[in-house]
Order: C-alpha cells, then structure tokens, then sequence
C-alpha cells in the first residue's frame, strides 16, 4: 500500500467516523430527525464491503412531511427577491468549497469513484450553484411578443415544490446539477439521493442550511426507490419531479405521476456510439476512447460504451486501444494513481460480470479483461477493465446498458452503415464523432438520433448547453435557460391596446 493511499484512508476514516456511530437521518424543515420508524439499512463501501454505518429508510409519513415542509416554504422561496437567492447560493458555493476534500473523500468510499476525478467534485458543484445562482434576479423575465392591437408579454414563476431523485454513480455532482437550478428559480425542493450512495447527499443539505436557506426550501430523505421515491413522486404538493436514472425507473415514475400530472425530466439510459473514422485524429481519438469509457468506472450515463471503427483503421485502433485497456491501474478508488476503481455495489458487480460470459455466448472476443479481480484484490467489487471485439450490433453487450468499464467495438465501412448502426439501439442519450471532413461530422451530427453530439472530443460541460436525451434516454432538458424552463411555468399576459372590436353577443 503506497505512503499516499494510507494518509487517504486515515483522513477519509475521520470523514466516516460520524456515520458510522448515529445512523444517517432524513433533514425535513431545517432539521435533523430519524423519521417516524427509524428504520434502517446498511450503507458499505464497495471499495472492501466494510460498513460505512446505517442509514434511515423514510416511510411514506416521513416522505409526506418532507413535501410538507416544502409545500409550507414555497411561497416566502419564490417571493425572496431574485438577488437575495443568489446571495444565498453563492454562501452555498463556498461551503461547498470549503468542504472539498471530505467530498472527494466520502463521495470516493461510498460509490467507488477514484480520487482523482472526484477531487473536483465540489469545486464543479459549486460552480453549478454559482452558475445558476448568478442567473436567479432575472430568471422571471420572459418575452414581449407584439400583435397590431394587442401586446403580449411572458413572464415566469417557480413552478412550486419539485423532487429531484438521484442515481449514486456520480451522486454529488449529478445533485448538485439539479437543485441549483430548482432553488434560482424559486422552487422549494426535496431530494432524494440513491439508497447505495446516500453520503453526500446529506453533506449537501449540511451546506446548504449553513449556508442560511430558509427552513423547508431544502428537503432531503433516504431510502429505497420502491416506498420514498414513490412517495415523493405522487405527493399532490409536488409540481415536477427531475430524475437521473435508469430506463425502469423513468418509465415507473411517468406511471406513477400521471394522477397528479406532474412536470417530468428524465435522464435516464444510454449506450452511447464513438465514432471513428479511417480520417480521424488517431491519438486523441483514442486517448478519448479510453477516457470515455474507463474514467468513472464506465459508471457514466454519457459513457460511449460502443466503439464503432472504420474497417480502413480498424486493426491499427483495436491495436493500440487493447494495449492501452491493459495498461488501465485499477485499485482502490483513494489511491491517487487509480484510473479504475471498485463498482458501486455486489449487486452492479454480479451484473458488470454477468456480461463477461453473455460476451461469449453471443459470439464475441474478449481482447482484454473479462475478469473479476476479487482473488488479487479481495472483497471489494473490481473488475478487469474489458474490451470486447469481434462484436456484432445486435449482440446484448452491443444494445443493453452494461455501466461499468466494459467496452465493445464493432466494425463499420461506410458513413450509411455508422449511422444504421448507431441507430439501432432503444437509447439515444449521447453520440462522439471523430472524422477530419467537417462535412461528414456535420452529416453525422444531423442524423445520429442522440440529445448532445460532441465532434472531435470527449464529453465536455458547458453549463449554458442542453442535456439531455431522446428515445428511452429520457424525456427534456436542463442546463442554462433549459432548466429555468422546467423549473418554472410560463405565463402569457395579452394587454388590449383599446382599439380593437370586442365581439358582441346578446346586446
Ligand atoms: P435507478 O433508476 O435504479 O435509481 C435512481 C434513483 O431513482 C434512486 O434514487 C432510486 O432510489 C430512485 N427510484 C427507483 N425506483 C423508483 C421509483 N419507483 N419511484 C421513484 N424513485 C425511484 O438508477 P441507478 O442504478 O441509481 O443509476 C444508474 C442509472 O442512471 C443508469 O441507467 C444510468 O445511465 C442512469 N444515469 C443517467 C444519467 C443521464 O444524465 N441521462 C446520468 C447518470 C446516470
């Protein structure tokens, strides 16, 4: 074990101490409690399956007084004057920032995430609420749309309570994209984070009531999907619901919601296509290829987990990429040399590993990995970084979501046939584009069906751009504008100019 390793896991055992010895609660209207039952599950680490202490499940009670609490501060929330929300978020930011490396660190144990991209984590979360805090004094303001003898005008109000429910890969960053635009636009908010990674979640809420949000406006509850997320969604106090997760759980929330009609955005799925043409820029083609897949632990929404290669360099990219898969440092997500950590969870793990013989049976090469690394490194959930070759599109590990550091390449000859192929799946969340003939990116850019297309990179944040997904990626988007737009309603206001013939009935 490296010098750098056990200085991690000795700070990082002083960030867990506190969870480990009170369990987890929920934070209902500024504060702490341990719900009606006090039910509890056991939160562990995927790095060795050690407990990281328990946590309360919230009961539909718990889940009701949360929506409660939130309903109760909707309206002071979206009277408080746009400048002074922002104020607020920015306090937000710098609590965030100061707690950075405990982040990193609790966030890197409880998911598995190596160090070095979580480092970031919550310097980037607080950018989000920067980002978004900065935009809250005008967020109401709409369009003046005129007519011969009628002006209109648009303006915008916080939709009211919203639940935003969250997936433990990147469990921080993917919240904090979420409720920093829901609280700039004047909603009140209750979240869930996910039942495996429910740490920073909680750390969160900690920030955000240092930070001076009024009681009620931040709401948090634990547990499982099938009681406290169902609650939330058909709570009749909550007015939209934001969910990152999977395909399932998109399609059950639309069910669940469709009595109270709420607002829905969806990120859900994908199995996203890189493309590489013959013409492509061959190194960062494939330091992107790498990046895209086995950074995250493959644990990524935007993961291009299909590589699709032109036949004319296909054996030289398959080359290089094999050895470059081989060369991945897997180990524990605290060491600082990690590329590829443990996965979240036994349960993730059987099914990362399940892929490995499905890969055979449909008559697929394993070029590199395929194999758990429990006898080399104990309990924790590794796995081999894998590469499948030989592969076909209509294979299972070609359309079905695998998340984890797995990645299948698959031969294509021409433009027509990448784009069929990158076609023929259910998702359509994500799609990388590497060619040197602008018209052939911008050819591919119109017909890949995907919500965000990146040419000649890997995945790169603007915060002002869409994302989001179609086909059973998901449903809307956020990020700049986007996000007010979901978060509030839009009024038209039409104010007569007097000129014009009201009609008349009955004089
Ligand atoms: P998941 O769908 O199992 O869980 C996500 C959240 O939904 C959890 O908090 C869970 O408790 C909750 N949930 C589950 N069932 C629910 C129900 N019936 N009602 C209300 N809430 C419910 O997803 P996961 O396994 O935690 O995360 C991995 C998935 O998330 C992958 O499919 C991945 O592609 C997706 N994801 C998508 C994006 C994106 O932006 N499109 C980003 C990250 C992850």
């Amino acid at each position: 074990m490296s010098e750098q390793l056990k200085q991690n896991l000795a700070k990082a055992e002083g960030y867990l101490a506190r969870f480990k010895e009170n369990p987890l609660g929920l934070f209902i209207n500024g504060e702490w409690t341990q719900g009606t039952e006090a039910n509890t599950f056991d939160n562990t680490s995927p790095t060795d399956q050690s407990y990281l202490g328990k946590v309360v499940a919230a009961t539909t009670e718990d889940v009701n007084a949360a929506c409660e609490a939130a309903a109760a501060a909707a309206a002071d929330w979206a009277a408080t004057p746009g400048a002074e929300r922002k104020k607020i978020l920015h306090r937000l930011g710098d609590e965030l920032e100061k707690r950075a490396e405990e982040i990193a660190m609790v966030e890197s144990m409880d998911c598995g995430q190596p160090l070095r991209f979580m480092r970031q984590a919550a310097v980037r979360g607080a950018a989000n609420f920067r980002f978004f805090a900065d935009q809250a004094p005008e967020a109401r303001n709409g369009l003046s749309l005129h007519q011969a003898e009628h002006t209109n005008f648009t303006v915008r109000n916080p939709i009211g309570p919203v639940a935003v429910i969250t997936p433990w890969n990147t469990p921080f960053m993917l919240s904090t994209w979420k409720i920093a635009p829901a609280l700039a636009a004047g909603c009140t908010v209750v979240h869930k984070p996910a039942e495996l990674s429910p740490l920073t979640g909680a750390i969160l809420a900690e920030c955000a009531d240092a930070a001076g949000l009024p009681k009620g406006v931040w709401n948090m509850v634990n547990g499982f999907g099938t009681v406290a997320g169902k609650a939330l969604t058909e709570h009749p106090a909550i007015k939209a619901v934001a969910l990152v997760g999977d395909s399932a759980t998109g399609k059950m929330i639309q069910a669940q919601t469709a009595s109270t009609l709420k607002r829905l955005h969806l990120e859900l799925g994908g199995k996203n296509p890189v493309i590489v043409f013959d013409d492509a820029d061959f190194d960062r083609a494939l330091d992107a290829v790498v990046f895209m897949i086995y950074s995250l632990n493959g644990q990524r929404c935007t993961s291009s987990s299909r590589l699709l290669v032109q036949s004319g360099i296909k054996d030289k990219f398959l080359a290089a990429l094999k050895e470059r898969v081989a060369n991945l440092k897997v180990g524990h997500s605290l060491d600082p040399e990690t590329e590829v950590g443990p996965l979240v969870h036994t349960g993730h793990y059987d099914k990362v590993t399940s892929y490995f013989d499905i890969a055979k049976q449909d008559g697929a090469t394993i070029a590199v990995g395929g194999k758990s690394l429990r006898d080399e490194m104990g309990p924790g959930n590794y796995v081999t970084p894998t590469l499948f070759v030989e592969a076909k599109n209509s294979m299972r590990i070609a359309q079905e979501e695998i998340f984890g550091p797995v990645l299948t390449a698959i031969e294509f000859d021409t433009e027509e046939d990448a784009v069929r192929l990158a076609n023929d799946t259910i998702y359509g969340l994500a799609g990388y584009i590497w060619t040197s003939n602008t018209g052939c990116a911008m050819r591919m850019a119109d017909k890949v069906e995907a919500g965000m297309l990146w040419v000649n990179s890997e995945n790169n944040r603007n915060l002002p751009s869409p994302f989001g997904g179609v086909k059973m990626s998901g449903i809307g988007r956020d990020g700049g504008d986007w996000s007010f737009d979901f978060y509030m309603e839009t009024k038209n206001v039409c104010i007569s100019h007097d000129t014009h013939k009201v009609p008349v009935l009955g004089r």
